[in-house]
């Protein structure tokens, strides 16, 4: 295909994404919340959004259905970054991977003593690598979704998950107990199409990088 793929996904990414894509010179032509297009044209003839589920960003793109995309850290972890080659990190998006768990319970305890705790979380690498290189043994249960509620309905000790401001954590009785690390989105951009695409992709990318500094 002539011209370039980018996927993105709906709200916040897409929203914080608007602003690089604009220095870049490229508008879509549609916002994907009122629309139901998965294909958005830009003012770009030779530019198109594709819209996709968060964590599809990086398989679209290492399989070259999309030439760019915009995804976060916890989501590339997942993923492992094969054909992928990443180069901003573009600041956006921010929050951090943290472990929580119910006001009540000694995290810091319970691993001093050695204790097999039950992890409910949807970032399975992140949090195999993170407790193995601790030393603390876990049983990890994989959830799609409000991770939050585990803790509470008894399926786990304890949750990996994302956190900004604390307020949903706060809102279901639960704390931070460790920060596994910060986590922003970054620019990825297929292997190949960087060579076969070099002269369209090459002042994208070098436009969204002037943006972020
Ligand atoms: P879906 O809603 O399709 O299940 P998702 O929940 O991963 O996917 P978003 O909530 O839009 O989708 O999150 C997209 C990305 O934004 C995440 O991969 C992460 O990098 C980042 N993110 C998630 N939660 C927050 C937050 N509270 N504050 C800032 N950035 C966040
Ligand atoms: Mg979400």
């Amino acid at each position: 295909m002539s011209g370039i793929t980018i996927a993105l996904s709906k709200g916040r990414i897409f929203e914080e994404t608007l602003p690089l894509l604009a220095a870049a010179g490229i508008v879509p032509a549609e916002d994907p919340e009122k629309s139901r297009k998965l294909i958005i044209p830009t003012n770009r003839e030779d530019v198109r959004v594709v819209i996709v589920r968060a964590s599809d960003v990086p398989t679209y793109v290492q399989y070259g259905a999309a030439d760019l995309g915009i995804a976060g850290k916890d989501v590339l972890l997942e993923h492992g970054g094969a054909g992928l080659y990443q180069p901003l990190d573009l600041n956006i998006a921010r929050c951090r991977m943290c472990v929580a768990a119910p006001v009540g319970f000694d995290y810091a305890a319970a691993v001093r003593r050695g204790a097999r705790l039950r992890i409910a979380t949807k970032y399975i690498a992140v949090a195999r690598e993170h407790f193995a290189a601790k030393g603390v043994h876990v049983d990890l249960i994989k959830l799609y979704g409000s991770m939050e509620l585990a803790p509470l309905a008894g399926l786990a000790e304890a949750i990996v998950d994302l956190v900004s401001s604390g307020a949903t954590l706060k809102a279901n009785n639960l704390v931070e107990v460790e920060e596994i690390m910060p986590i922003s989105s970054r620019l990825i951009v297929n292997q190949a199409s960087l060579k076969v695409k070099r002269e369209i992709l090459q002042p994208v990318i070098k436009a969204v990088e002037e943006a972020i500094r």
